[in-house]
């Protein structure tokens, strides 16, 4: 394979799965009710894979893919691959069916599990894929740990491009990768024991492959973009040259993607494969390194197109390193690609109708970065690039944007530059402020309240979109939101929770709801990725300078509070968590969009303040998922994450009690740089991770109020009194009784009222027994 006369070879690392119109998620939940067969289900499929050659083809990419497609998660699919089904799944012998991959991921349906639910086996656990909102199933791996070539997905996919007739690179996620991102589940099992077995495994699908005549397959390890040990590196070089030997007709593509290679560049470099795929967008700097000591006999494939965010490509910066690598690399043996796969971005343009025309001319989805591969791809090779009509195009685009009167705001700027070291703290230290809002809030000992949310019934998302196709109008909308309000505020009420919420039934995200309201960020229509399975979420763009127009929040949050004589906390996402789940700009450092966003919420905070919330909340559960892959990276990021923090929460009075809440993560090695956002209750999610977390405690004496997530509000288990009970008790070992909260670990909006409000009681209950214990304790001691 090489280029042909007239442009660089491309290919891709992948294209979204999930159709152009969210086609996957429909038929996989209406598959899931029992509303469609499985039939229907492999057809949508067919369909969503089908159209992606296509488009790969009519681009003109050189070499198109296939096992990039997933019913769920590739890693999920990996593991089904290679067999590594957890013993509880066991009870399903013979072949894994997709039935079988669903229930690992997500449980048993209601419907499936009868009365007995007591043997059900619990799902597998799920994370983020590196530092994307992706999340994969993370395998387990057990005691004698067995593998064995389990489906035959891949091969199938691959079959079926042929059929169509498309030779495509088959792309598998690679062995060391796939063990290193599992969990051991014993301690006794050595790594070089899984690497060991799993070996035979990826021989027997390279030779599969090669049988059924691939020529190239590309092996994603993205790992080697991390922090890895000496075992892991070393396990490259043991892999890498036993496939070899075991299938030397087959072409290895390697993939690194998401980050530098560094001290593991020499890894690369040195094991038997054919070519590398190369994160340009990401590890530019160390480029040059790489074509210095790059074998010219081997391919080397530029990630030139950001698979990561979405805008265009400056095709001049992209000729620039094409060039330069041209000096060093044959002209057959250099490939362009985007960064990674297009898992990460919306599908298409297309189905944006009411963008900005501006703002979208700067733009590109999958379907347009497939367009300009193949334009650059061209372009690398003419003489007169300049004068070409796409190209010139291009930078006029480029052009625009950089002076457009849309991104810039110089009094944004001007505020940020003039913040004082003083705008970043609290008037007085945590331990006065704590007597000052005990006098104000009146709260008990272990005050309960609830993270934010209330369940989003289906009647509030029908009216919500009647509100939004115009069927109802304002006023009727937010009679109907007001109503809402009362009636949870009544049940809190009643329920017996110290501090309230008004349920955030006008929000159908968290960033969305602010994303629409902030200067600087940009709604699309359409442009949904894949969360997990068949979640997705449409992240806002981040175009330009971010301020606030008018007040957010205060409507609903100063409503509520007129209900209650309880304090009722206003309820808003913090900057990084803006930032964290947005495209953002790449025009100016992530830090300084972050903390303009800080100054937009400032405000919101001020304001909230003003209208008589003595208490506000700013969540923050992206701020952990956050941090750089590489340790090395990590102070600077926490260090802008914090100021962001500040800036947004520094504003307020003594008086006024400012909560924060984080989840999804592993709070412990970074509990000192929570504690510097100085919020005065942190609420965290504990109920999985529960007892790390309470070690970290131990370790280090956390300063300010902190409440741990009793209930984990994931699993639709109502806990007893007795279990919350027990988890509080466990926090008191490491907390001392005047910091201890007590709520949820998350929002609960996906929960049913079915199971919130006996939990809420349950844990109220709970509470009040603890406390009656510290007073009966108390007045025996008096
Ligand atoms: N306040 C938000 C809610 O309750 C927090 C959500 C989150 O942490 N992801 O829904
Ligand atoms: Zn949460």
């Amino acid at each position: 394979m090489s280029s042909s006369k007239n442009h660089l070879y491309t290919h891709i690392l992948g294209y979204p799965r999930i159709g152009s119109r969210r086609q996957l998620k429909f038929a996989l939940e209406s598959y899931w009710k029992g509303e469609s067969s499985l039939h229907d289900l492999i057809q949508a499929a067919e369909e969503i894979k089908k159209e992606a050659w296509e488009k790969q083809q009519k681009a003109q990419i050189s070499l198109l893919c296939s096992n990039d497609f997933s019913f769920y998660d590739h890693v999920l699919d990996t593991l089904c691959l290679v067999g590594a089904v957890p013993q509880r799944f066991k009870s399903h012998n013979g072949p894994i069916s997709l039935d079988l991959l669903f229930t690992m991921a997500r449980g048993m349906e209601k419907s499936r599990r009868g009365q007995d639910s007591s043997n059900i086996p619990h799902p597998m656990e799920m994370t983020k894929w590196f530092d994307t909102n992706y999340h994969y199933i993370v395998p387990e791996f057990e005691k004698d740990q067995h593998f064995s070539l389990s489906s035959s997905k891949p091969f199938e996919e691959f079959k079926q491009a042929k059929f169509l007739g498309f030779l495509t690179k088959p792309i598998l996620l690679g062995p060391i990768s796939f063990l290193f991102l599992g969990k051991k589940k014993d301690p006794s099992i050595k790594n070089a024991e899984l690497i060991a077995k799993i070996l035979p495994i990826y021989e027997e699908i390279l030779k599969e492959f090669y049988s059924l005549g691939a020529d190239w397959i590309e092996l994603d390890e993205p790992i080697l973009t991390l922090d890895i040990s000496t075992e892991w590196q070393k396990a490259f070089y043991e892999v890498y040259t036993k496939l070899k030997v075991a299938v030397p007709s087959l072409k290895i593509l390697l993939a690194t993607y998401f980050g530098a290679l560094k001290e593991n560049r020499e890894i690369v470099c040195s094991i038997p494969i054919d070519g590398l795929h190369y994160d340009c967008t990401r590890a530019g700097q160390e480029l040059q390194g790489l074509l210095q000591n790059w074998d010219k006999n081997r391919v080397l494939s530029l990630g030139i197109i950001d698979g990561r965010n979405v805008w265009k490509n400056d095709f001049s910066q992209s000729l620039k390193i094409i060039h330069h690598a041209l000096e060093f690399i044959p002209v057959e043996r250099l490939w362009l690609a985007p960064s990674c796969s297009l898992l990460f971005v919306p599908v298409s343009l297309k189905e944006e109708k009411q963008l900005n025309g501006e703002i979208k001319s700067w733009l590109a989805f999958a379907d347009e970065k497939i367009e300009e591969l193949a334009t650059i791809a061209r372009l690398a090779l003419e003489e007169n690039y300049q004068n070409d009509e796409q190209y010139k195009e291009n930078q006029r685009a480029i052009q625009q944007r950089k002076t457009s009167g849309l991104i810039r705001d110089q009094s944004v700027q001007q505020r940020l530059a003039a913040l004082k070291e003083k705008d970043l703290s609290r008037k007085n230290p945590y331990r006065i402020r704590k007597e000052i809002q005990a006098k104000k809030l009146g709260l008990p000992l272990f005050p309960t309240t609830t993270i934010g949310s209330f369940p989003q019934t289906a009647e509030i998302r029908k009216m919500r979109s009647r509100f939004r196709l115009g069927h109802i109008t304002e006023e009727q909308y937010d009679a109907f939101i007001q109503e809402e309000i009362k009636k949870v505020v009544r049940l809190q009420e009643e329920i017996g929770l110290d501090v309230l919420v008004h349920g955030e039934f006008e929000r159908t995200d968290m960033v969305e709801y602010f994303g629409e309201k902030l200067k600087g960020f940009l709604i699309t229509e359409n442009g949904w990725v894949q969360s997990y399975g068949s979640r997705c979420v449409k992240p806002p763009i981040i175009y330009g300078d971010v301020s606030r127009q008018q007040p957010m929040t205060i409507k609903w949050s100063k409503f509520a509070q007129s209900l209650s004589s309880k304090p009722m906390k206003g309820m808003l996402t913090g900057p990084v968590t803006l930032l964290q789940w947005s495209f953002v700009r790449d025009d100016q450092p992530r830090k300084i969009t972050a903390k303009q966003i800080a100054l937009a919420i400032r405000d919101e905070v001020k304001d909230l303040e003003q209208n008589g919330l003595g208490v506000i909340q700013i969540d923050e559960p992206a701020l952990r998922e956050g941090l750089p892959l590489r340790k090395i990276d990590w102070n600077d990021y926490l260090e802008w994450a914090i100021e962001s923090f500040r800036i947004a929460s520094s504003c307020v009075e003594d008086s006024t009690q400012i909560h924060t809440h984080m989840c999804y993560s592993e709070f412990g090695d970074i509990i000192e740089a929570i504690a510097k956002l100085d919020a005065d209750v942190i609420s965290l999610e504990a109920s999985r991770s529960g007892l790390e977390l309470i070690d970290s405690f131990a370790r280090f004496r956390y300063p300010n109020d902190i409440g741990l997530g009793v209930w984990d509000i994931h699993s639709p288990r109502i806990p007893t009194v007795n279990e919350i009970l027990d988890t509080l008790k466990k926090a008191l070992s490491v907390l001392p009784k005047e910091a201890l909260w007590v709520n949820p670990d998350c929002g609960l909006k996906t929960r049913s009222y079915e199971e919130v409000i006996p939990s809420l009681r349950n844990m109220v209950e709970a509470a009040h027994l603890l406390r009656k214990e510290f007073e009966a304790a108390a007045t025996v001691n008096s």
